[in-house]
């Protein structure tokens, strides 16, 4: 069966690695790809996030199955023009993947189905926002939605410091957020894979958001990732999956939109149990290169049958019990404006020594390597446990030569302390 994979970052090269080994796999042509995923794949010119463009590449080259791999494309449509004519594709439609682009639509179908999640509520103007500030405790969190999405979340400490964000919020005309009560605990992901009525279980991980050591300074899109996620118990892992994500699944298809894909849940395990911080429709980068290192079966197969709504009594996929680890590779400047340009040398040495590497922001020129984005390389590694995978990881890191890149030097550090006691 001929695939199209949709996108060019660290996840795709990660899903095209596992793809390239299903038997099921005539020709992989990926849009618009990366260095590493023309490992695997044809790699070609095609805006990813054009539904018509995408729709006549696929009829054109008699692709069996679309693998949606960032949420862009989600929103602009393609999963429901690709479904419309007939092409399977993984992936959800535009309005239930609000599930990550909203947080207003996501906290009121909680509120609906009466899944855990921080008390919050949602405002549409400054001064009523002020006012539904008024009976929360501290620390209180302020998140922008719809317009203003990109102004991002505060957990503030102080009345002063909430309202500020407010204030800076609903500076943009049209724009609301959600004040939301503040949950206590570690953060947890799990992955779930639904047809939009049977789902199966795809994992855990943790990842690590913030650019320094120590969990510090500003977010990134992610700096590393671990899985499993030991710390999301197999009791918690069935309380998120019974009280959280099956009843979102099932609300989304008593309501007319059943949820097709992956469904990443955001996780805070609190004292009294598993609640949902947010959801995102598609793998979490870099939490899928740890994923699909774990994964025994056919990534193929599974992401096909999802597609044709056929995963009623299909078992759980499978997973090493080992842990995978993964470190990013940045440019230096990132996440502010990454230096561009860097020549990275010595991939396959690291490979040679057992790692995996994965592209993300990577281009040729001539017969160099050089970075063109923010997150360049994902060196992954799998172990017996947390402290094989991670010293693997940074085996492999050590033996790149990227004078222009950096990386954090304590990915996986909470289970690492936890696994030495
Ligand atoms: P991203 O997609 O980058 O994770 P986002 O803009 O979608 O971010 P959220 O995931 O909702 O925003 O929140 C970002 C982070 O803020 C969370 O990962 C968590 O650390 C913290 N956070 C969010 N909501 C809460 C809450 N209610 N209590 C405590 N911390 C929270």
């Amino acid at each position: 069966m001929n695939v199209l994979l949709l996108g060019s970052g660290g996840r795709e090269h990660a899903l095209a690695w596992k793809l390239a080994q299903s038997p099921l796999l005539t020709q992989l042509f990926a849009a618009p790809g990366n260095p590493g995923i023309a490992a695997h794949a044809t790699c070609v010119d095609l805006a990813a996030t054009d539904p018509a463009a995408v729709l006549a590449f696929a009829q054109a080259h008699a692709i069996g199955l679309v693998v949606v791999g960032p949420e862009a494309p989600l929103v602009a449509g393609v999963g429901d023009v690709l479904r419309d004519a007939g092409i399977p594709v993984f992936g959800p439609n535009r309005l239930p993947a609000q599930l990550e682009g909203s947080k207003g639509f996501t906290k009121d179908l909680c509120a609906r189905a009466g899944i855990p999640t921080a008390g919050y509520v949602h405002v549409h103007a400054l001064d009523e926002a002020l006012a539904a500030l008024e009976p929360f405790g501290l620390p209180v969190v302020v998140k922008a939605d719809g317009l203003a999405a990109g102004k991002g979340v505060t957990v503030a400490m102080t009345r002063d410091e909430a309202m500020g964000a407010l204030t800076a919020i609903f500076a943009d005309a049209g724009a609301s957020a959600v004040i939301e009560e503040f949950l206590d605990g570690e953060e947890a992901s799990l992955f779930v894979i639904t047809d939009g009525t049977d789902a199966v279980l795809f994992g855990s991980a943790q990842d690590h958001k913030r650019v320094g050591e120590g969990d510090v300074g500003p977010n990134t899109g992610g700096m590393g990732a671990y899985s499993p996620a030991p710390v999301l118990t197999p009791a918690q892992e069935r309380a998120a999956m019974d009280q959280i994500v099956l009843p979102t699944i099932a609300t989304l298809a008593a309501e007319g939109i059943p949820y097709s894909g992956v469904l990443y849940a955001g996780l805070m395990l609190t004292k009294t149990g598993p609640k949902l911080i947010e959801y995102n429709a598609r793998f979490g980068d870099p939490e899928c290169q740890v994923l699909m290192l774990r994964l025994e079966d056919d990534l193929l197969a599974l992401l096909l049958a999802t597609a044709r709504g056929e995963l009623a009594g299909r078992p759980a996929p499978r997973f090493r019990p080992d842990t995978a680890l993964t470190v990013v590779m940045a440019a230096r400047g990132y996440p502010g404006t990454p230096e561009t340009g860097g020549r990275i040398e010595g991939l396959a040495a690291a490979e040679a020594g057992g790692v995996q590497v994965f592209h993300a922001g990577t281009r040729r020129q001539g017969d160099a390597l050089v970075a063109s984005g923010g997150r360049v390389l994902n060196v992954t590694a799998i172990g017996p446990d947390i402290l094989a995978a991670q010293a693997a990881a940074y085996r492999g890191i050590d033996a790149i030569d990227f004078p222009t890149g950096f990386c954090r030097r304590d990915i996986g550090w909470r289970e690492v302390a936890r696994t030495r006691g």
